[in-house]
């Protein structure tokens, strides 16, 4: 896909065709222009030269039909340096999630990069490492290839494979094309970004005009043990990434979610819980508790009766917080994986 030179590729066109073409990609969900009926030959056969609709992906489906796993296989040149990266052999796939939540929302999980540099340690995308990028249409077309398929899609989240705000101008383009009226008009306080912690990102995104959601990945309640499961921290220590939620807090007014990733052993005990109650006790704080899923590495999750003790602790305290469902892991479709 190109999507992102749609504006290029009609410049020689009149104002209105964008509008149609807008339409017939993102409202009538087309993967192919030769269903655009609306539009002259000459300029179908155009499109399908410089803005070709067809998306390579293949679906998984979850046991219980909950979560779809789609891996879409992109369509770097062979013998490009991102796909020799990976051997030359094999061309560079991402992963993205569909998942049916009981009360009617669909939500896709889209990835922003090819692998991930940040390696933190409990994560099977970091331990892939980092190929590139992904460009404008890559994390646009993670979203059409559900929407073609289930049709109903209403919110957004950037939790698959990589870091978004180390792709932070891709990220934003593509959140303006799916936010679009024009476009696939979903709403910005259904889109979220989960970040670990990259603060020019904070800093940035609080001062787009744009009410998105921004999630944390904190893990842990101090800086020794968060450099320990993310290496990140040690550029982007705790208290930066706390002082950057802080001021953007201050200046958007919107609620920032943490989330905190259980552990077996390593950060899930009482002395973590009161510790991460304490910093989070504040107005337009949340946490969200995650139970590890199994990425290869030595981890174990925690205990379903753990999270309850630790749940109870933060909320003993006045902390908000929720537990995440859970969902994917016959396809190792989960988060992490
Ligand atoms: N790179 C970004 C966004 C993608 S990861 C980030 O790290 O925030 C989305 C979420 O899944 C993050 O909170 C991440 O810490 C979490 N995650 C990673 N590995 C996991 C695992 N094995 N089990 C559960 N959650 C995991
Ligand atoms: Fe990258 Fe996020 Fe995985 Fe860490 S948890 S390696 S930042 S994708």
């Amino acid at each position: 896909m190109n999507i992102e030179n749609l504006e290029n590729i009609l410049k020689d066109e009149p104002k209105y065709r964008l509008k149609q073409i807008k339409e017939a990609i993102f409202h009538d969900l087309i993967d192919d222009w030769s269903k655009a009926s609306n539009l002259p030959l000459a300029l179908r056969n155009k499109l399908s030269k410089e803005c070709p609709l067809e998306i390579n992906g293949e679906i998984l489906k979850s046991n219980d039909k909950q979560t779809l796993k789609a891996i879409i296989t992109l369509d770097d040149p062979p013998g490009s340096e991102a796909s020799l990266r990976d051997g030359g052999a094999s061309k560079l796939q991402i992963e993205s999630v569909l998942m049916k939540h009981q009360d009617g929302r669909n939500t896709v999980c889209v990835s922003s990069q090819v692998g991930c540099p940040l390696a933190c340690k409990f994560c099977a995308t970091g331990e892939m490492g980092f190929k590139r990028n992904l460009t404008v249409s890559e994390i646009v077309e993670q979203f059409l290839f559900f929407a073609r398929y289930e049709n109903k899609i209403s919110n957004i989240v950037f939790m698959g494979m990589g870091e978004p705000f180390l792709n932070y101008e891709n990220v934003l383009a593509a959140i303006h094309i799916l936010n679009d009226e024009d476009g696939l008009n979903i709403g910005a306080r259904k889109i979220s970004i989960s970040t670990s912690g990259i603060t020019e990102g904070i800093e940035k995104l609080a001062n787009e005009k744009l009410q998105l959601n921004l999630a944390i990945s904190l893990h842990a309640p101090d800086d020794e043990l968060r450099s320990e499961l993310m290496l990140i921290n040690k550029k982007y220590p705790f208290e930066k990434v706390l002082n950057a939620v802080d001021d953007y807090i201050k200046k958007t007014s919107r609620m920032v979610m943490f989330e905190y990733l259980l552990i077996k052993g390593i950060n899930d005990s009482p002395n973590h819980a009161r510790r991460l109650a304490r910093i989070m006790k504040k107005p337009l704080h949340m946490v969200n508790l995650i139970k590890y899923n199994p990425a290869g590495g030595d981890f174990k999750p925690s205990d379903t009766k753990e999270i309850e003790r630790f749940k109870g602790i933060l909320e003993k305290e006045g902390v908000s917080v929720t537990a995440r469902h859970h969902f994917g892991g016959t396809i190792k479709a989960a988060c992490g994986q």
